[in-house]
C-alpha cells in the first residue's frame, strides 16, 4: 500500500495506490489534470505492467477532478449515487471551488467532468490478484455518494472525507444550493467504519492512524450534534448556536485544522434538529 500524503495543505486530499498481483487501484486523484496526471504517473510507476484502476472516495473536487488524467487504458469505477451527485452538482462545484483563489482556479483550468467506465450499486468487490479491494457505500453522509475502500488482508481503511484527522468534519452545508450531507446518517456511518476493525486509516484529510482516528471524528460529530440540540431546545437561535460553538469546539481541539467547518455543521444540525420538531 502506498499513500502520497496530503502534506497538511488544504484542499490536497491523501491519495491512496494499492496493488495485487495483476491490478493497481488508485483511490482519487487531486485536484484538477495536471495533479491528475501526477498521480497516474506515479501509480503507473508502482503498477509495472499491472491494470491500473481509478475509484474516488466522493465527488468533491479535490478527490476527483483530476479523473480526466486517467483517460486510455485505465478501468474508472464509481458507485451510482457518486455518478448521479457528479451529473447533478460536478459543474456547479467546479465554479464554486474557482473562486477559492487563484491558485485553486489555476488547477482547475481545462477541468473535465469525465464519467467512469463501470458503476454499481450499493458496494462492490475489486479483485487486484490476491488482494480484494471492497468498495463499500452507505448513502447519504458527508455526500450522497460516499465511498470507502477496504482491504480486508491488511485491514486498510480509505475514509475518504467521511473521517478527518486532526482536522474538523466538513459539512458541505451550502442551503438552499446544496443541503446533501446528513450528520444523523454520517455519525451511524461512522459506526459501520469501527465495526470493519481496520488497523490503518487513511482519512481524506490529515494523518494516517489507526482505529482512533474513527472514533475521535464520531465523538466530535456526536459531541457537535448534542450540543447543537442542547442550544436548540433551550431557544439559541441558529448564529447564536453556531456562535458559541465555534468557540468551544476550537477550545476543545486547538490544534485541529479547518476550524471555519464547525459553523456549517452546527447549521447543519439545527436545521435537523428543528425538523424534529
Ligand atoms: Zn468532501
Amino acid at each position: 500500500m502506498h499513500v502520497i500524503p496530503d502534506g497538511g495543505v488544504p484542499l490536497v486530499p491523501n491519495v491512496g495506490i494499492v496493488s495485487g498481483s495483476r491490478g493497481t487501484l488508485v483511490v482519487d486523484t487531486g485536484m484538477g489534470p495536471r495533479n491528475g496526471q501526477v498521480v497516474r504517473r506515479h501509480a503507473e510507476r508502482l503498477a509495472g505492467n499491472r491494470q491500473v484502476f481509478l475509484t474516488l472516495t466522493h465527488f468533491h473536487p479535490e478527490h476527483g477532478y483530476g479523473a480526466q488524467a486517467f483517460d486510455q487504458g485505465v478501468v474508472t469505477v464509481y458507485n451510482r449515487a457518486q455518478l448521479e451527485e457528479l451529473r447533478q452538482k460536478g459543474a456547479a462545484y467546479l465554479e464554486l471551488f474557482k473562486t477559492f483563489g487563484s491558485g485553486v482556479a489555476e488547477q482547475l483550468d481545462g477541468v473535465e467532468l469525465v464519467e467512469p467506465e463501470l458503476v454499481y450499486d450499493a458496494s462492490a468487490e475489486l479483485d487486484l490478484g490476491g488482494r480484494t479491494a471492497q468498495l463499500l457505500s452507505w448513502g447519504l453522509a458527508h455526500t450522497a455518494g460516499d465511498q470507502v475502500v477496504f482491504l480486508p488482508d491488511r485491514r486498510v481503511l480509505f475514509t475518504g472525507d467521511l473521517v478527518e484527522s486532526e482536522c474538523f468534519a466538513i459539512f458541505p452545508w451550502f442551503p438552499p444550493d446544496d443541503v446533501d450531507v446528513d450528520g444523523d446518517r454520517w455519525i451511524a456511518v461512522l459506526e459501520e467504519l469501527e465495526r470493519l476493525e481496520p488497523e490503518i486509516v487513511v482519512p481524506g484529510h490529515g494523518p494516517l492512524g489507526g482505529a482512533e482516528v474513527i472514533v475521535a471524528a464520531r465523538e466530535y460529530l456526536q459531541l457537535l450534534r448534542s450540543e447543537t440540540r442542547r442550544l436548540f431546545d433551550a431557544g439559541a437561535s441558529e448564529d447564536d448556536a453556531a456562535a458559541e460553538l465555534d468557540l468551544s469546539m476550537r477550545a476543545l481541539h486547538p490544534d485541529w485544522a479547518q476550524p471555519e467547518w464547525i459553523d456549517f455543521g452546527v447549521r447543519c444540525f439545527y436545521v435537523a434538529r428543528a425538523g424534529e420538531r
